[in-house]
């Protein structure tokens, strides 16, 4: 590469799931594309995020299973210590395998698509140049900023003695106890999967209830299946410090009082977008307090030919957003397409046990909405798994909907399968579905999914 690279169409920065998708696109539709990637291929999702969780998440709801297959009459083959234990180095060993197949998968396809992948951290140095970390500077017309996030610690004394999401996937083994500071995605789903796996976990929530934004008689359903599973929540606790004390951490809250003895303390208190390293100011690039890149409806930033997607922009951080985002981008910017993505109506799944799954507006927010136009319709029964086995969780179906017509503007969904019962549903939303029109389908039984169409 010369010192000035300039034969390139886009520049992309980031090879998360936002970069990767961009620079994809652009490459189908003809344009000389160079990626800065300085890390792993595929970002937070494939290496630190949706896909090694799910990995755990599966490898819990195995875990699961087996705890109710005794009930239900297997005789399962117990160690001595008569419960059924992960190996958790053998199973990272298939989670690190799966990975490596998208790793490579990657490679190909950016290989075939004639991409220059270049193993650099990129910071701005005008609005059209780019500087890689051994100063090779890269010229082109358009520039797409892809660089995500990272998770955050509160300013709190001891912080730096509590570990993060990133470090949860260096694991090699479930910590006997475990302290999660937050209520959020990541908090909700690391307590149940380590929960499940063996450890005893304990959630320090500041506010009153979990998942804020989602459905409220969700939340609360979901916490007392946490309950049930052993979890223990401690709602309006606000973390002060963490303390080493001896060999263990405690956690000391505001109003003074301090927890017993943890292993290990996990913040999943948020995320900020990955800007400081670009020097955005350069460029002459806005950007909130937060750090994120400012961006229009088409993903343009405020600097012509400069545009964003994903984490690093105010939208869902989610991966099928920031993919969604890119390929309309690139299909507008190179394949002559106008379309933008419609940021409402986004499903969304909390891979918690059993999943949560939301797609519209909460009951609350139609309400301020909508005010007494909203009708809401709920189905809450014990799924059939659970009542062979005559555990207690339960599951809990909503429907939003509005007016004399009763449109449906929200579906929310907790229970087993509702991360994959979802999507269909979301696609008729979209669509702008009625109550009558989900009652006019006739229903498949014996689900859970029928409950959707067969609520009064
Ligand atoms: P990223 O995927 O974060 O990629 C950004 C890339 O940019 C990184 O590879 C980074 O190395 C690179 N980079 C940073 N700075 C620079 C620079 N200066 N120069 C060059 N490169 C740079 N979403 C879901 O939809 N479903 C899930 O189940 C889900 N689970 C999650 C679980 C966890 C634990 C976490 C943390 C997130 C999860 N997410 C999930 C969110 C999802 O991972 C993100 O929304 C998604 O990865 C964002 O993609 P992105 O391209 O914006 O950024
Ligand atoms: P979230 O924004 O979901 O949750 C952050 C949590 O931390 C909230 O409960 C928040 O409380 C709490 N919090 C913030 N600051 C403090 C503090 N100082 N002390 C105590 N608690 C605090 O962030 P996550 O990190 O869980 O996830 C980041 C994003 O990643 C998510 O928003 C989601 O978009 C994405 N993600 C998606 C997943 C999926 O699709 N399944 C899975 C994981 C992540 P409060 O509510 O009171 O502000």
């Amino acid at each position: 590469m010369s010192a000035d690279a300039s034969g390139f169409d886009l520049i992309v920065i980031g090879g998360g799931s936002g970069g990767l998708a961009g620079a994809f696109r652009a490459a189908e539709h003809g344009a000389r594309v160079a990626l800065l990637e300085p890390s792993l291929l595929g970002g937070t999702c494939v290496n630190v995020g949706c896909v090694p969780k799910k990995a755990m998440w599966l490898a819990a709801e195995v875990a699961g299973r087996l705890r109710l297959a005794p009930t239900l009459g297997f005789h399962v083959a117990l160690p001595a210590s008569g419960t059924c234990k992960l190996d958790w180095p053998e199973f990272i060993v298939h989670r690190e395998r799966y990975i490596a197949g998208i790793h490579a998968s990657y490679r190909r396809r950016l290989d075939a698509a004639g991409i220059m992948v270049i193993p650099s951290f990129a910071r701005f140095v005008d609005a059209r140049t780019v500087e890689c970390e051994n100063g090779t500077l890269l010229r082109a017309k358009r520039i797409l900023i892809a660089t995500g996030g990272r998770p955050v610690r509160p300013e709190i004394p001891g912080a730096d003695l509590g570990t993060v999401s990133d470090d949860f996937f260096q694991w090699r083994a479930a910590p006997e106890r475990v302290a999660i500071i937050g209520a959020g995605y990541i908090a909700v789903e690391l307590a149940g999967l380590l929960q499940s796996l063996g450890s005893r976990a304990e959630l320090f929530v500041r506010g009153q209830r979990l998942l804020n934004g989602f459905d409220h008689e969700l939340a609360t359903q979901l916490a007392e299946d946490y309950r049930q599973s052993g979890i223990r929540l401690h709602f309006g606790h606000s973390v002060a410090a963490l303390e080493k004390d001896g060999d263990g951490l405690r956690v000391r809250c505001e109003d003074g009082s301090l927890s017993e003895f943890f292993d290990t303390v996990l913040f999943a208190t948020g995320r900020r977008p990955s800007s400081e390293r670009l020097a955005l100011e350069r460029a002459g690039i806005a950007a909130d307090a937060e750090g994120h890149v400012a961006v229009d409806e088409r993903h343009a930033t405020n600097v012509e030919g400069i545009y964003a997607v994903g984490d690093i922009t105010p939208n869902p951080p989610l991966t099928p957003v920031a993919i969604a985002a890119a390929r309309r981008l690139m299909d507008r910017l190179y394949g002559g397409a106008t379309a933008l993505l419609d940021l409402r109506g986004i499903p969304t799944v909390v891979f918690s046990h059993p999943p949560v799954g939301q797609v519209g507006l909460t009951e609350h927010e139609a309400r301020e909405v909508h005010g007494d136009e909203v009708h809401v319709y709920r189905a809450g029964f014990r799924p059939m798994l659970a009542a062979l086995a005559d555990v207690p969780q339960r599951s809990l179906f909503k429907l939003v909907c509005v007016g004399e017509e009763r449109r449906v503007v929200g579906i929310h969904l907790l229970g087993d399968a509702a991360d994959e019962i979802l999507q269909g549903f979301a696609v008729a939303m979209k669509r702008g579905i009625t109550l009558d029109d989900l009652r006019d389908t006739v229903a498949i039984h014996p689900t859970s999914a029928e409950e959707i169409v067969l609520m009064r």
